[in-house]
């Protein structure tokens, strides 16, 4: 029996996906190999990858002059990777600080760049997103970088900025949660782990025009437009991660397309923030309503001595990974896609019954 997996990441994968996977994993497609085990330059394997692509792109609606990019080192490494690529002459960046992992960006770009910091909530402890008419802009920076999604605090903007240099967004929580303009933005990354596929996969979806200018010294490995020209196969991709993502695209259209998987995920999240909300403080969120993440509900118990028994009670009870990130402690559920509405039920009755025993 599988559990219900709450885990932020690497974060749980549907069944139909895992279990296309075990049924080719000795021999995809009657070819008498796994698709690890395949040449990443042999048909097979192109045709695997190129319907990835494809499909992804379809999901997304990404326009024809952007490339999509199949990379290796995880968002962190995208963190010195887009500057190295995107800076183009300029020396300065603008950076929102909404949580920890725009504050990883934020330490790594100041080793290639000037960071403009446009806004924070720090002092607040990352509750909400500052108010776009208080964002301190500079005329001259390569771009803009945000967390749309920050995963540790669970704020969620609800809009996408606007501004004249080109949007850069880390959407490792929350691409394909909903359905996204891509042509609003001139970079979109995402680590896989959480709502794509394995670890070991980055996806990189940029606009064409702002790559092929990298600074001096940058490896071969992390320039953009070596990967693009090469099919993202300028040395080995991570091809068993590929393949799982393009099997996780090819779910996603089968539930419907990101509306749907928008449509599903907005009401997951609405039941865990009721069953919050209405615990008459039992439970506390602390992020201002109109910025809660759909994706990442973290939530503390008013007893905080509470929290180790709830954690362990929920285990026992089938409901795994429900620890909050280890900077801030508490509780986090991570809802991504394959996250059922089933396990937030499963949840949201554990929840209940647990204020009912303890409260
Ligand atoms: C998980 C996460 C990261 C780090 O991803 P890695 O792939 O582990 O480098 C960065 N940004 C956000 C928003 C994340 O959720």
């Amino acid at each position: 029996m599988r559990v219900h997996n709450f885990c932020a990441g690497p974060a749980a994968l549907p069944q139909a996906v895992l279990s296309e996977a075990q049924h080719d994993l000795l021999s995809w497609k009657g070819r008498g190999l796994s698709v690890m085990e395949m040449s990443h330059r042999g048909a097979d394997f192109i045709s695997i990858a190129e319907q990835a692509e494809q499909d992804l792109r379809e999901l997304l609606d990404v326009p024809a002059h952007y490339k999509v990019l199949f990379l290796q080192g995880g968002a962190s490494l995208q963190f010195a990777q887009i500057p190295m690529n995107l800076l183009r002459q300029r020396r300065k960046i603008d950076l929102v600080h909404t949580g920890m992992w725009s504050g990883k960006a934020l330490q790594e770009a100041r080793k290639y760049a000037e960071v403009n910091v446009v806004a924070s909530d720090e002092a607040h402890g990352f509750r909400t997103v500052p108010a776009f008419d208080t964002w301190r802009v500079s005329e001259d920076a390569a771009y803009l970088h945000y967390t749309p999604n920050e995963t540790i605090h669970g704020v969620e903007f609800n809009y996408i900025p606007e501004h004249t240099a080109p949007l850069v967004a880390d959407f490792s929580s929350s691409l394909l949660s909903e359905p996204l303009q891509v042509s609003r933005f001139g970079l979109i990354y995402a680590g896989a782990q959480k709502n794509i596929g394995p670890a070991g996969l980055t996806l990189v979806i940029v606009r064409e025009d702002l790559i092929g200018e990298v600074l001096p010294g940058t490896p071969t490995m992390l320039d953009y437009k070596v990967a693009a020209s090469h099919g993202s196969m300028y040395n080995t991709p991570p091809t068993y991660s590929w393949y799982l993502a393009g099997l996780v695209f090819k779910w996603i259209k089968h539930q419907g397309g990101l509306a749907a998987m928008a449509q599903l995920n907005l009401e997951k999240s609405r039941r865990l923030y009721a069953t919050i909300e209405k615990s008459g403080g039992f439970y506390h969120n602390p992020v201002s309503p109109s910025y809660r993440s759909r994706m990442n509900v973290p939530f503390t118990i008013q007893d905080t001595q509470l929290e180790s028994v709830f954690l362990r009670d929920a285990e026992a009870a089938g409901l795994v990974n429900l620890a909050g990130h280890r900077s801030v402690g508490g509780m986090r559920a991570s809802l991504y896609n394959a996250v059922g509405l089933d396990a937030v039920d499963a949840l949201v009755d554990f929840m209940h019954d647990f204020q009912k025993r303890m409260g």
